[in-house]
């Protein structure tokens, strides 16, 4: 195959393309990614840099791998407009480059409108989100550091469909594992606009309970609808509830660019795709992964399946450039680990296949499943496990 192919996002979903395409088409098809960040900083392991287990440099990985390894071409710029009719982008710093596929692997965007009391970038910086690793990472361990002991700390979760199902419960569970230690007179609340508990219910509670009695309390059906960030208070539909820390995770939806491309939207949020290329439905020429994307049944959004779709697409994207379909029965899996404290840490993982007559990835019957008990082996694992998949997309 041949051709030029530019990614947007050097997350898990678009570094992992940029590196298939060259790997599989042994350098014969051009690849450009543009990132505004300068290295990656990974989600996932992230929450242990907010419990003080680890630190910003454990997840930071350069992108020269990519450079000098398998050579693609990476910008550090914002994309700022896509143009499908004439296949350009135009950067932030003032480029355009022309493309005969794009790929957006953008993450997410927060909804601050859903939390008007957050549109400011002064509310912003107080009430933090940390979902996107970085800056907020480390803003919110030294929110915590400087927490008084007897304090309170207290994380909302939107209502689902959001990034990383298990994430808020694994960052409850790390940040009350610090407070066992060095502050234990203080408390972890969780504030969830879900009925129930998202992921790994049966492990997260029996942690919950065995490990932090006293500690963590969490509510259910408890949506924050806005926030005073002055007073550092959630507003819920029938209360209220100040924290000496507050972090709030937002709704989100694709990121920005995924708007701003003019390609469908599924209630104004995720992008529709076909899920043989990972090619948005309305807009031919653009494939978009990762987080962006409107989950298909019972799929998560996290990092493991953004690193799936890349293959998926890169695969396809392969075929297209040659003039050939892409694989009509694609699989993709995932496994998700959750620390529950430093050390312990529990699994869930399935298998999705492609069904024709639904036209989407169903999830195969009697695979994956969840651990039976949370074990130190698994902490090792997990550990393992984001080495691994941090040189598949970048080493
Ligand atoms: P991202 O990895 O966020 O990448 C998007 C990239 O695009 C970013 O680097 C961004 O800077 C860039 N970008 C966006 N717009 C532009 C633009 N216009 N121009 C230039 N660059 C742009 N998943 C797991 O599998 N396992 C875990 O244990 C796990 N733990 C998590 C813990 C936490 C606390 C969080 C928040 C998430 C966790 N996740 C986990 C989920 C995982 O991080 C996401 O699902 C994954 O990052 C999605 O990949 P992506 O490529 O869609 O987006």
């Amino acid at each position: 195959a041949s051709g030029h192919v530019v990614v947007v996002g050097g997350g898990y979903g678009g570094a992992t393309v940029a590196k298939y395409l060259r790997m599989w088409s042994e350098g014969g098809v051009q690849v450009t990614l543009i990132e505004r960040n300068p290295t990656f900083i990974s989600c996932p392991i992230s929450n242990l840099v907010i419990g003080g287990q680890k630190t910003m440099e454990d997840i930071t990985v350069s992108y020269e791998g990519l450079r000098s390894k398998w050579g693609v071409r990476v910008i550090q710029d914002d994309v700022v407009a896509v143009d499908a009719a004439k296949k350009t982008i135009a950067l932030k710093g003032g480029s355009a480059l022309s493309y005969d596929r794009l790929v957006l692997s953008p993450g997410v965007d927060f909804m601050w409108d859903e939390i008007p009391g957050l549109k400011g970038a002064e509310a912003q910086n107080k009430v933090l989100h940390a979902w996107k690793a970085g800056a907020q990472t480390v803003a919110l361990r030294k929110q915590l550091e400087s927490m008084k002991d007897g304090g309170v700390y207290a994380i909302s979760i939107p209502k689902a469909p959001y990034r990383c199902p298990p994430g808020p419960y694994e960052r409850a569970c790390l940040v009350a594992d610090y407070f066992k230690r060095s502050k234990p007179k203080s408390k972890v609340v969780i504030l969830d606009a879900n009925e129930d508990v998202m992921s790994k219910k049966g492990l997260f509670t029996k942690a919950w309970s065995d490990l932090y009695a006293g500690i963590i309390e969490y509510r259910n059906n408890s949506e924050v609808k806005d926030v005073d960030a002055g007073s550092n208070t959630a507003v819920l539909e029938f209360d209220k509830f100040k924290a000496d820390v507050l972090n709030v995770i937002p709704p989100h939806r694709a990121g920005d660019i995924a708007a701003k491309s003019g390609i469908k939207l599924i209630n104004n949020r995720w992008v529709d795709i076909n899920w043989l290329s990972m090619e948005s439905t309305s807009t031919p020429g653009i494939h978009v992964l990762g987080d962006a994307i409107f989950p298909a049944p019972t799929m998560p959004k996290s990092g493991h399946m953004a690193n799936q779709h890349g293959k998926l697409a890169a695969a396809a994207i392969l075929n297209l450039l040659s003039g050939q379909e892409p694989n009509p029965e694609p699989v993709v899996m995932n496994t998700c680990y959750s620390f529950v404290d430093s050390k312990n840490v529990i699994h869930v993982s399935s298998v999705h296949q492609y069904d024709a007559a639904t036209k989407t990835v169903q999830p195969v019957k009697g695979a994956g499943g969840v651990s039976a008990a949370r074990n130190e082996l698994e902490g090792k694992v997990a550990l393992g496990w984001a080495k691994n998949i941090w040189a598949d997309m970048l080493a």
